[in-house]
């Protein structure tokens, strides 16, 4: 398998005051290039952690993290690792630098130093990948939230990342927003074939995911397709995370021996599946 990420053993402490704390714990996670993962968990399970663990702005206390080969403990390739892993945060406030949008998307590839005309490509292209080139000109400041996050999210592709990782970058989002950002970011990885690692505690946002990783307590505690973690609803319940209204509605239903499926995940999903126990029921 071509893993563009290897998380070998890790362990991260946050010294205070003397006190050590493990935010993340013997942790390993290997993910495939081009591949869309979820992290999900509640607040304080270590997510942050892990992601700043994973572009190399935080260094292992033990183990590894290995980028495309490089180990992240390695300075010399610090910058590198920076710029095939981009990272997206919360507040789009605090990722917008500049009062053009272009000049805000042209920053990244300015810093790494590459030339004019390929930068004025790389802006336009990337503004039209996350569907904000109309506001090439417009101040970052009169966009929405959705809107605002989505240049971010151009501002990182313009350094052309192999791979990018979104901590919580709804959280701060109306829903036309967020959807708006889940539809972003899965176009990007199907059609640039940009590997995403996406960071959240809204399991709505895992529905189109490869692969969902369940962390509490800094470890992960379930690692599946976002079918099989969406029907165990008892784990997910017992690691604090809000489950959907449709899996909540057939898991009551199947709690209460109705012949349901709880592997689903749409409206329509749970709409279909509730019509095919009517009519067995029926029979
Ligand atoms: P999440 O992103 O899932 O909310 P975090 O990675 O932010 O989790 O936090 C994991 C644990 O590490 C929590 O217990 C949190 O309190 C602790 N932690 C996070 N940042 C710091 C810090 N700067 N100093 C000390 N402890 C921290």
């Amino acid at each position: 398998m071509d893993n563009i990420i290897e998380v070998k053993n890790v362990t991260y402490e946050y010294v205070d005051d003397n006190l050590t704390h493990s935010a993340v714990k013997d942790f390993s996670l290997a993910v495939e290039r081009g591949s869309f993962t979820v992290i999900l968990g509640h607040n304080g399970s270590g997510k942050s952690t892990l992601a700043k663990l994973i572009n190399g702005l935080y260094k292992p206390t033990k183990g590894d993290v290995i980028v495309d080969g490089m180990n992240t403990k390695d300075e010399l390739y610090e910058t590198e690792i920076k710029r095939r892993v981009g990272m997206v945060f919360q507040n789009p406030d605090n990722q917008l630098i500049a009062s053009i949008v272009e000049e805000d998307v042209a920053f990244g590839p300015e810093n790494l130093g590459i030339e004019p005309d390929e930068i004025r490509k790389r802006v336009d292209e990337s503004l039209k990948a996350v569907d904000m080139y109309e506001f090439v000109k417009s101040t970052p400041h009169h966009l929405s939230g959705g809107q605002k996050q989505r240049i971010a999210i151009a501002g990182i592709i313009a350094m052309q990342p192999d791979c990018i990782v979104l901590d919580e970058p709804t959280a701060m989002l109306d829903p036309k927003g967020r959807k708006e950002i889940i539809n972003t970011i899965l176009k990007l990885n199907r059609e640039k074939n940009i590997t995403v690692i996406l960071i959240t505690h809204y399991m709505e946002e895992a529905e189109n995911a490869d692969r969902v990783v369940v962390m509490n307590d800094g470890a992960i505690i379930a690692d599946s397709t976002p079918k099989r973690i969406f029907s165990d609803v008892e784990m997910l319940k017992s690691v604090g995370l809000d489950v959907p209204q449709t899996t909540e509605l057939l898991y009551s239903l199947k709690k209460n021996g109705f012949d349901v499926s709880t592997d689903v995940i749409s409206i329509k999903e749970a709409a279909d599946a509730i019509e095919k126990a009517l009519h067995l029921e029926e029979k």
